[in-house]
């Protein structure tokens, strides 16, 4: 392909689209009658929270649904609604973002954790090794990509192990046709801006088991008004856990559930507009020497909201270099080897609060893997551009190696 040296990316990575106009004169309407509390509702009125609730249930197609304050309080809230109690340990992946460690640490449990394959994955072998050693799993489907859940499940069953989903990168993903965040207990979910649906802060926690759900609604700070809930199990549920369970505020707010439900009627086309980009990034990157694409399996439906590649086995200085040349030219590359946290990225080891044996294998695929956001802000062409220059700049890096 004819490359022009001098071309630049000009996009924003951190842009993400407006929010539908539907959702904003909902917002408002909202603000007009005062009643932002998911609780403060008039007469028989169900309000905006209760209703959200109700329509994710049912489009993830499973019983229950609790909004809350973040994606990292919906797993907080999965951990103390599992009984997970300080000083347990949970065994969780390593390549993932703080907040899952966080939300570990948030319970005063103990971080286990698994590594990653070059499929960007859960190291499943290392997942069975260490699967006696904790009885929750806080399973993170990292940047989109999905482990063989089959699998997955059939080792955790054999362990009695059970399975929390952090789904912040796969709302809408499947596999096999199963919605990610319907294989484990508990699916959760994030809403913040960076994610498939954005309004600013908040999440969600789905699940199927009553008790589960009567508890998270309680710890999220429901008070005695749970019966208001419309993706909850009856009063009875909660007549076994009322007295013992905490109230840990932690409410999604009218405002947000507003602007969230025009964006839950779009998210099919949403990911797909995602999974349209990522593939125009890598059929760019295809071939390329020196780099390493990830291969999806035919039984994942993944969301393409970022892209990732490996430079495996590469010199530091040269990942380095290919980032800054890539930058030069407009492109933000972020690079999960580097020895310090930097941005969003940082890697197992930067998480002193939670002690772990070195990983030599996991760590050699950290060292390598770059990271790239992909806004629908961003056109089609826009990717290909993306794509030239990433593949112009370490083709050059990898020549001169
Ligand atoms: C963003 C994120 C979360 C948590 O989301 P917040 O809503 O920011 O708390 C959890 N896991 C991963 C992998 C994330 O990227």
């Amino acid at each position: 392909m004819e490359q022009n040296p001098n071309e630049k990316f000009t996009g924003s990575f951190t842009q993400q689209e407006p929010i539908p106009e539907e959702g904003i004169a909902a917002a408002v309407d909202v603000m007009r009658s005062g009643r932002l509390h998911r609780y403060n509702v008039k007469g028989d009125e169900a309000g905006e929270v209760a209703v959200l609730e109700q329509e994710f249930a049912a489009a993830m197609g499973v019983k229950y649904c609790l909004a809350v304050a973040s994606g990292g309080y919906a797993m907080t809230t999965a951990l103390r609604a599992l009984g997970v109690r300080p000083g347990d340990r949970v065994l969780s992946n390593a390549f993932t973002l703080a907040p899952v460690p966080g939300a570990i640490a948030a319970v005063g449990a103990i971080p286990v954790f698994v590594g990653v394959t070059e499929a960007l994955t859960i190291d499943l072998d290392d997942l069975e090794a260490k699967a006696d050693r904790a009885s929750v799993l806080l399973l993170s489907h990292m940047r989109g990509h999905i482990c063989d859940m089959d699998r997955l499940l059939a080792i955790c069953a054999r362990y009695d192990l059970r399975v929390i989903e952090d789904c912040a990168h796969t709302m809408g993903a499947r596999w096999r046709g199963r919605l990610s965040g319907t294989d484990g207990i508990i699916g959760c979910y994030s809403t913040q801006t960076y994610k498939h649906m954005n309004s600013g802060e908040g999440g969600f926690l789905v699940t199927n088991d009553d008790q589960v759900m009567a508890r998270a609604v309680i710890l999220s700070g429901s008070y005695m008004l749970y019966p208001r809930h419309l993706a909850a199990p009856a009063p009875d549920a909660f007549e076994a856990v009322k007295y013992d369970t905490p109230n840990i505020s932690g409410r999604m707010d009218h405002l947000r559930a507003a602007i969230l439900r025009p964006q839950l009627r779009r998210l099919a086309a949403q990911c797909a507009a995602w999974t349209d980009r990522y593939r125009v990034v890598e059929a760019g990157l295809r071939d390329c020497p020196g780099l390493r694409l990830i291969e999806r399996p035919a039984d994942e439906d993944f969301v393409g909201s970022s892209f990732q590649f490996l430079l495996l086995d590469w010199a530091a200085p040269k990942v380095r270099e290919v980032v800054a040349r890539c930058a030069a030219r407009g492109v933000e590359l972020k690079w999960f080897g580097a020895a310090e946290p930097a941005g969003f990225t940082s890697r197992y080891d930067s998480w002193r609060y939670a002690p772990s044996a070195p990983m030599p294998a996991s760590d050699r695929i950290l060292a390598g893997i770059l990271d790239m956001r992909l806004p629908l802000t961003f056109s089609l062409d826009d990717c290909a551009l993306l794509a030239r220059i990433i593949r112009a700049e370490v083709s050059a890096v990898h020549q001169a190696a």
